[in-house]
């Protein structure tokens, strides 16, 4: 049943192939992140057989239904106190930024007879997750490698997703820096010093990154082929791995502006409207539950995306080719939010192919 998400399997299996292997050429390896999908295991599969040997995800649930699966899990947000049980259970490592979290972590690991691993956050500008202070990371670093709980994996950073401050050379060598620093402490060198997501990957193409990172944890550019600080198209990718079929139930003409007084929406803004006369409109199934308008693009090129509400989605077809009518499918190839809202919403069917 409609609306439907089409997952190509093999164009993601190529992306994955063609991005890890521009990775390993600067001897970074990848961590996949699966949260754009809800961590369905069909798709991290697929992650897998391309030759990825860690997942992310900031869900444990998500992490929780990849345990089929032959690869190390990451939980990539700071864990709540309220999940560590599950963390221990579910994830191999976290990324961490509380002495007071990590010290929960021990404890549950210690009743569990495990070792989970801590990556430990420095926050390089974007004021998202991570220690600003320096020195405080450093003692972080060396009280955590004390406990025997938990193992101190490495250090990590997160850039571009709220703050969107770019990575750059010398965001970089901070890293690297911080790395040598704890290194030197602890007496023995980091696993992993992981330097991003796929915004920094344009760093990587463009200047290289500093030797001392080892790991990006990728999602967008493995499912899209995008780095993220200007979506260039990386080499040998595919953008059509997901795209969502809706079915119309309604075509009428209709006038392009309202008639009445015209109220505000749901956020307190008052919508515009463009006269463009009477015009073909076709109403599908589908809508802000489902997909994200701003992140999908019609395949028909000649139809207007007039707008969205929670469940319809308003086209002006006027100026298609295709004379729609009621029981016709849209198409439209999903980016990073509406394949995220599809993957969350109950009423979106996936089929693999
Ligand atoms: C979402 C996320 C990623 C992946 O980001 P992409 O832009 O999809 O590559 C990496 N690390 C953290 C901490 C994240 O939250």
């Amino acid at each position: 049943m409609y609306p439907i998400v089409y997952v190509n399997k093999e164009h993601l299996l190529e992306n994955v192939r063609s991005v890890t292997a521009l990775c390993a050429t600067q001897n970074i390896e990848v961590t996949g992140v699966t949260k754009v999908f809800a961590g369905d295991p069909e798709i991290a599969r697929i992650y897998v057989e391309g030759g990825i040997r860690r997942l992310g995800d900031s869900r444990v649930e998500n992490l929780k239904q990849l345990q089929g699966l032959d690869a190390e899990k990451w939980l990539i947000r700071p864990p709540m106190i309220d999940e560590i049980e599950a963390l221990v259970a579910y994830a191999d490592a976290s990324l961490n930024s509380e002495l007071e979290t990590i010290q929960a972590i021990n404890d549950a690991a210690l009743k569990a007879e495990k070792v989970h691993n801590v990556i430990l956050m420095v926050d390089l500008g974007d004021i998202r997750e991570g220690f600003i202070d320096h020195d405080e990371l450093v003692s972080v670093a060396i009280e955590t490698e004390k406990m025997r709980g938990v193992h101190l994996y490495g250090i990590g950073v997160n850039l571009t997703c709220f703050s969107f401050v770019q990575s750059d050379k010398e965001k970089m060598s901070v890293l690297s820096e911080l790395a040598e620093v704890i290194s030197n402490k602890i007496g023995r060198k980091l696993d992993i010093v992981s330097g991003g997501n796929s915004a920094t990957l344009d760093l990587m193409l463009k200047d290289g990154i500093p030797g001392e990172v080892t790991n990006l944890r990728l999602g967008e550019s493995l499912l899209f082929g995008k780095e993220r600080a200007h979506f260039t198209f990386l080499p040998d990718t595919h953008q059509d791995v997901f795209t969502l079929a809706c079915q119309i139930v309604e075509v009428k003409e209709k006038p392009s502006v309202p008639w009445g007084e015209i109220g505000v929406d749901s956020y307190g803004n008052s919508p515009t409207f463009i006269d463009r006369g009477i015009r073909k409109k076709a109403i599908c199934a589908i809508g802000k539950q489902d997909f994200d308008v701003e992140t999908s693009t019609a395949i028909d090129q000649d139809l207007i995306v007039l707008g969205a509400s929670s469940d319809h989605l308003m086209l002006d077809v006027t100026d298609c080719e295709k004379a729609y009518k009621v029981g016709d499918i849209i198409e439209f190839q999903l980016g990073y939010f509406s394949t995220m809202r599809a993957y969350t919403s109950k009423y979106v069917t996936k089929k693999y192919f």
